[in-house]
């Protein structure tokens, strides 16, 4: 986030904080957010008019993404969706103790899980820079985590900053437990394979062939069979796959959003 969007977001809180205050203007069910699980009459728009046109998924300007009440995203709602209806993370009638991984946590979505903490839940979350999280964390080099340590893995819209990411994949299957699960996204191209290009290194360049300036990859139509090759049994969970219409509507979430659960595969079915 640059200084320019800090500022807007900064002023955007404050606006929507009065607003609320005043009461009755936001008020509505035309939406809901599954994060502060408010209803409301508006969603707020978010996103910039990409200039670079790589059909990915979620890209440009999303009319009905933002929760005016907690700012919470589509794409932050539909992980606490899939972590609510496909892992035991938060299952109110969980009976074994669980140790979750969460990198660059989605800020809403980390509130939810650490208010679950204790309730035998540890709950980490790790980043490259530890100002945000836990713990400095750096997923091509987890050597401070011994072998099949977590339940859980989850890991959205990071690898496409990490070069290194045969390494990142062999480090989050040593850390998992044989029967954990990564739950894994990143921006994806609806339209063509994965690409990476090593000597592309500068801003524009990256821009240009990632849609980012700091990305350096853009992954695509074959991310499933991707993973598979990292040593994982994939299901990919696409929103518009595993929700009725109006579920997707209420809650303003990306048809097509996709969110990957990963289990490690046999010892050494791992091709790369
Ligand atoms: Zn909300």
């Amino acid at each position: 986030m640059n200084i320019v969007q800090k500022a807007e977001w900064k002023l955007r809180y404050y606006a929507f904080r009065a607003l609320g205050k005043m009461g009755g203007v936001l008020n509505g069910t035309q939406y809901y957010c599954n994060l502060c699980g408010k209803s409301s009459r508006v969603f707020l728009s978010y996103g910039t008019k990409s200039e670079v046109a790589l059909d990915m998924i979620g890209s440009g300007v999303r009319r009905h993404c933002e929760c005016p009440r907690c700012f919470s995203h589509d794409r932050f709602r539909w992980i606490y969706e899939v972590l609510l209806r496909y892992t035991d993370i938060l299952s109110p009638d969980r009976k074994r103790s669980l140790c979750v991984m969460h990198i660059a946590a989605e800020p809403g979505v980390r509130k939810r899980l650490a208010e679950k903490a204790g309730e035998g839940l540890t709950y980490l979350t790790g980043d490259l820079e530890q100002k945000y999280s836990d713990l400095r964390v750096d997923v091509t080099d987890m050597h401070q985590f011994e072998d099949g340590t977590f339940d859980y893995f989850i890991i959205n819209h990071v690898m496409e900053h990490v070069p290194d990411e045969a390494a990142a994949m062999r480090e989050i299957r040593r850390v998992l437990k044989p029967d954990g699960v990564l739950i894994i996204s990143f921006p994806m191209c609806l339209t063509r394979k994965t690409f990476e290009d090593p000597t592309i290194v500068t801003p524009k360049g990256r821009l240009d062939a990632y849609g980012q300036e700091d990305h350096v990859r853009l992954y695509g139509t074959d991310s499933e069979e991707r993973l598979k090759g990292f040593g994982f049994e994939v299901t990919p969970l696409v929103v518009k796959e595993q929700l009725p219409e109006e579920e997707i509507r209420r809650m303003a979430l990306i048809p097509e959003d996709t969110i990957f659960l990963c289990r490690p595969g046999k010892e050494g079915s791992a091709s790369v």
